[in-house]
């Protein structure tokens, strides 16, 4: 085997195609190998669009960035035939090492998606050597292609959440499979509300789902979604998550919290006493922030007593118990911060939860068992971190699809 069989078994090249000539660069920094590829003369070539083989017409020089060859930047050129097909006229032909209009090689392409899966983009760009904006148009075409081959036919039950792209704006919904643990995320768009719904029923109809299939979603309390859901996916029966209502008890909290300090002194370190949960460990001026708190018997206080209560809902152990404890917590914490100055928003949840309640026991009624929209959270931070730098909808949505839809296993195969 000598040096051109090596690079021709490393480019996968057949016939026609072969290597023609091969030479370092070395005026370049770092040195670029040339590698030029050639077709025999007299070939023929299949038509791009309906293979027929057709001769030459005429050539077009190209050029394609392939995997480095040892610490060198490697470069691929090519004169590309163009054909004359009679149905489809002059057409310049696929070759096998690359895909129309990219400057890569397929092998380059793989190499990048393989770092991207693992690194934030801007640094996957800065050890390839390419500008970040190639890479992500790389990854934005293949994160496409995988999506055209999502087949929703088993999807029966779904979640949905909210978050922002960047703080405070540029909101993004995303919609997962509430029966898989990994790979969950179906669908990913810009916005919130109303019109995102809809454009999942669409996407999920494309895809080989059915919308009267959907027996069950999970979502938050939202009422945008929820009449949402009602028109769009009319068949299935709604649950509010757990998680978000513990997320405006959480919230209440931190309101009543804020507006009392204005008038009096609260213990240093109080602010994340009260916010983390029972289980979560506290700092030793937290613990103490915490005991103060309670012996003082403020309306913060009160506040995280209803707060922290809410496990003994959760704790229910048949869908009669939990709307039992629903009924008997919100009667008791109504009383609790009744003629109280500062806690209107514990207020509003308690409103929150006795409007939805119906639609919250549906949890102790529901097949899946995990929650699932709070492990939404941590993947949208990883998401996050891998488009750090460019966070605009589209690169954060195409870093939820790799990392947590069906697009990461796809990716691998191809
Ligand atoms: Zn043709």
């Amino acid at each position: 085997m000598n040096t051109n069989d090596i690079m021709v078994l490393g480019l996968g090249l057949q016939a026609p195609w072969r290597l023609v000539d091969q030479h370092l660069d070395l005026e370049k920094k770092p040195h670029e190998l040339q590698l030029e590829i050639a077709a025999d003369r007299g070939s023929q070539y299949p038509c791009p669009q309906c293979q027929k083989m057709c001769s030459a017409h005429d050539f077009t020089e190209k050029k394609w960035r392939h995997l480095n060859f040892f610490q060198h930047h490697c470069y691929i050129t090519a004169r590309v035939p163009r054909v004359i097909c009679p149905e489809h006229g002059v057409r310049l032909v696929k070759v096998p090492w690359a895909r129309e209009g990219s400057g890569f090689t397929l092998l380059f392409e793989q190499a990048a998606l393989t770092l991207v899966r693992e690194m934030p983009v801007n640094a996957a760009a800065r050890i390839i050597g390419i500008t970040d904006k190639r890479l992500w148009r790389i990854v934005f075409h293949y994160v496409n292609k995988a999506l055209s081959q999502f087949d929703f036919s088993e999807v029966r039950s779904i979640g949905l959440d909210e978050t922002a792209s960047k703080r405070g704006h540029n909101y993004v919904t995303t919609f997962i499979d509430m029966e898989k643990s990994s790979e969950p995320v179906l669908f990913v768009t810009s916005g919130k509300g109303k019109k995102t719904v809809q454009e999942f029923t669409t996407f999920l109809e494309a895809k080989g789902g059915k919308v009267d299939n959907i027996a069950e979603v999970v979502c938050d309390m939202s009422p945008a979604f929820l009449s949402a859901v009602k028109e769009h996916l009319p068949k299935s029966n709604v649950t509010i998550d757990w998680f978000h209502i513990v997320q405006k008890f959480v919230k209440s909290v931190d309101d009543t919290r804020k507006l009392e300090h204005r008038f009096i002194n609260l213990p240093p370190g109080s602010r994340y006493a009260v916010l983390k949960g029972k289980n979560k460990r506290l700092t030793s001026k937290q613990v103490t922030a915490l005991s103060t708190l309670l012996e003082t018997k403020c309306e913060t206080a009160t506040a995280w007593q209803i707060k922290e209560s809410l496990a003994w809902i959760r704790n229910a152990e048949s869908i009669e118990q939990a709307e039992e404890r629903i009924n008997v917590f919100i009667e008791k914490a109504t009383l609790l911060v009744k003629g109280n100055k500062y806690t209107a928003s514990v207020l509003d949840a308690l409103a929150t939860l006795k409007k939805h309640a119906n639609q919250v026991i549906q949890r102790w009624a529901s097949t899946y068992t995990n929650a699932r929209l709070e492990g939404l959270n941590s993947l949208f931070q990883a998401a996050r971190n891998r488009a750090r730098g460019y966070r605009n909808n589209e690169t954060f949505i195409a870093m939820i699809y790799m990392i947590a839809s069906p697009a990461g296993s796809i990716l691998k195969s191809i």
